[in-house]
Formats: structure tokens, C-alpha cells, sequence
């Protein structure tokens, strides 16, 4: 297995050794002018060291397990034909979110053509489009055993409205119809594509990604809500992962408990007059905290067009695409 001893080298200094704590990089030391050049294409960032290394040396690997034993998933770390093998015979049906409201809804044409290349190919699909125009929605052509829910909702002025109701939304949405439908539930931002196969590797009782912004950065960097009033606050000792809001999912029960309670906790907040720093990716941190993922999704699968691709990741299967955001929100 490609870098074990390097592993044990992560998991021997975690957390004691804060240099090293959250950042999924890890310990093969070259002189490395990519890693640097990811230093640069990533503001804010900084790649880690061990005491061990030079200082003009940079890590080049993703990190392969949490320290809580829940696999990273990136390419290398899993045999695709041996989970095909597992899972093909289990007949699961999974369900993908994703919300198109008002211009967004230009995103849904590429966004589903590019997850029938890519999402769960030979399985069975139910996309659930939630939208505040459904004749907005185009019609893609499925493959067999692949449907698309429509489901009208109301539409809110403010982006950030938008972004935070979305736990509200999806956690009625399993209570009332998905639970029946689905055995795994994704939920993703629109405003992506599916460039590589996203495959069973990914199923998990409960599956966060880390956030491309953060997996080479020291967890005292972390974006994290910080004000003690707000109930996404996380103490400067705490934390594992910045996770990206943009990807989330896990079996379909586990989703509703997890969206539900980050739904309670965004309520909790607005009753005080809170918005917490980044809205619902705050919560869904704090509560990846204490809810752990049972399986975590390198920055492979929510990757961002804007980032030069680093030497680290081999592929990107969803990224962000380079949108127009002053237009898309005003
Ligand atoms: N969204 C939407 N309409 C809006 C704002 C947001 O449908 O006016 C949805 C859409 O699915 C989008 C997600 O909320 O992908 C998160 O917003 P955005 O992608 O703009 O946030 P970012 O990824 O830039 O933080
Ligand atoms: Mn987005």
C-alpha cells in the first residue's frame, strides 16, 4: 500500500503537533516547485512541514485515512472494479440534490449532461432539482434506470436566503419523499460539472469533501465561524477538516438527521440575528465536528476551475466551473 509508514508518520503527531493538524497533504518531501507553485495558486495557504523536512521541501500526497480510521477517497485508494463487483448486485438507488433558483438555473443543462457521463454510471439515479421556475428546467436525456424529480420552491431575494434554506429544504424533502425513493443522497451545488467517474467509492453512512481551498492550510486558518454567539462556533482547538459546502451525502436517513440539525442550528442563529461567516458550510463544519464523517472525499470531487490542477490530485472528477458571480447574484 503505497505510503502507510508515511501515514503513521501524519497520525503520531496529530493532534500534538498543530503544524501538521487538518491538513490532508502529507509527508512525501521533495524540492517541490509545484507544491510551491500550489502555495501561490491557493491565497492564504500554506503548505505544511514536518520537523524533518528541509524548509524548501513540500508535501506532494493526499493524506489516505482521518484519524478517526474513515477512508479519504482519491485515486489510488481503491480498486473501482472490486466495488463494482460489491455494490452492482445491491440494486441501490442513489439521489442527487441540487438547487436551481433564478439564474441558476442556466447551470442545469451542463451540470446534468456531465452527471450522466460521470455520476454513478450503471446505477440506478433519481435527481432532485429544486426550483423556484420549472420551465426553466431543461429536458436532458436519461439513461435507463435514471429520473429527474422537479420540486417547486419559493424563491428568496438574497443568495445567502438561498444557500442556508437549502438544509431546511432537503431534510422535508427526505421526510416527505426521498427516504422512499433512495438508499444514498448527494447534495451538491449547481453551479459544477462532472468532468470524471464518481462511483460507488463514495458511499458512506455519511460522506463530507474537503473544501479545495483548504487541504493544504493548518486548521487554525480554517474559516470557521469564531463568534461564541453563533451556534456554527468553533474553538480554536477544534476541528479536523474544512469541508466544503458544496458537497455532502451520505445514506438517506443519515443525511436527514445531519441536514436537520444543521437546519436547527441555522434557525438557532437567525433567532439571535446571526448569519455565521460562510451561512451553511459554517454549520455543516461545526457539525461534521461532532458528527463525524464516516467517509471523506478529497478535494477530487469538489474541485474548483479557477485552481491550477496541484501534482497531488491525479484527477478532477466535479469541480466548480469559473462563473460570473457579480451577475449571478445581482
Ligand atoms: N443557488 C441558487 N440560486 C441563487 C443562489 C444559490 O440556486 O441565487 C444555489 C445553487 O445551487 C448554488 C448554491 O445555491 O450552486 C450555492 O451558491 P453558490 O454556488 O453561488 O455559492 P458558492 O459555491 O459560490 O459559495
Ligand atoms: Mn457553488
Amino acid at each position: 500500500m503505497p505510503g502507510s509508514s508515511r501515514h503513521l508518520m501524519c497520525f503520531n503527531s496529530w493532534p500534538s503537533q498543530p503544524r501538521w493538524e487538518a491538513a490532508v497533504i502529507i509527508s512525501t518531501f521533495h524540492e517541490n516547485t509545484e507544491a510551491q507553485r500550489l502555495g501561490q495558486s491557493c491565497p492564504g495557504s500554506h503548505s505544511v512541514s514536518t520537523p524533518t523536512a528541509s524548509p524548501a521541501a513540500r508535501p506532494t500526497e493526499l493524506l489516505t485515512l482521518t484519524p478517526w480510521l474513515a477512508p479519504i477517497v482519491s485515486e489510488g485508494t481503491f480498486n473501482a472494479e472490486l466495488l463494482q463487483h460489491i455494490y452492482q448486485p445491491l440494486n441501490l438507488t442513489i439521489g442527487l440534490t441540487v438547487f436551481a433558483v433564478g439564474k441558476y438555473t442556466h447551470f442545469v443543462q451542463h451540470f446534468l449532461e456531465s452527471a450522466e457521463r460521470f455520476f454513478m454510471h450503471g446505477y440506478r439515479v433519481c435527481y432532485y432539482v429544486f426550483t423556484d421556475d420549472p420551465t426553466a428546467i431543461p429536458q436532458v436525456p436519461l439513461g435507463p434506470g435514471r429520473r429527474l424529480g422537479i420540486i417547486p420552491i419559493q424563491r428568496h431575494s438574497r443568495w445567502e436566503e438561498i444557500s442556508t434554506r437549502r438544509m431546511e429544504i432537503i431534510s422535508q424533502h427526505i421526510a416527505k419523499r426521498a427516504h422512499r425513493e433512495v438508499d444514498y443522497l448527494f447534495c451538491v451545488d449547481v453551479d459544477m460539472v462532472f468532468r470524471n467517474p464518481w462511483g460507488p467509492e463514495t458511499l458512506g453512512d455519511l460522506v463530507a469533501a474537503i473544501h479545495p481551498g483548504y487541504y493544504a492550510v493548518p486548521r487554525q486558518q480554517f474559516p470557521y465561524e469564531r463568534r461564541h454567539v453563533s451556534t456554527a462556533f468553533v474553538a480554536d482547538g477544534e476541528g479536523d477538516f474544512y469541508y466544503g459546502g458544496a458537497v455532502f451525502g451520505g445514506r438517506v436517513a443519515n443525511v436527514y438527521e445531519f441536514t436537520r440539525g444543521c437546519h436547527m442550528a441555522i434557525l438557532a442563529d437567525k433567532a439571535n440575528g446571526i448569519m455565521a461567516a460562510w451561512q451553511e458550510e459554517s454549520h455543516l463544519n461545526r457539525r461534521f465536528i461532532s458528527h463525524k464523517p464516516s467517509k471523506v472525499l478529497s478535494p477530487e470531487y469538489l474541485w474548483d476551475d479557477r485552481k491550477r490542477q496541484p501534482p497531488s490530485l491525479k484527477l478532477i472528477r466535479f469541480s466548480t466551473l469559473d462563473k460570473d458571480t457579480s451577475w449571478l447574484r445581482s
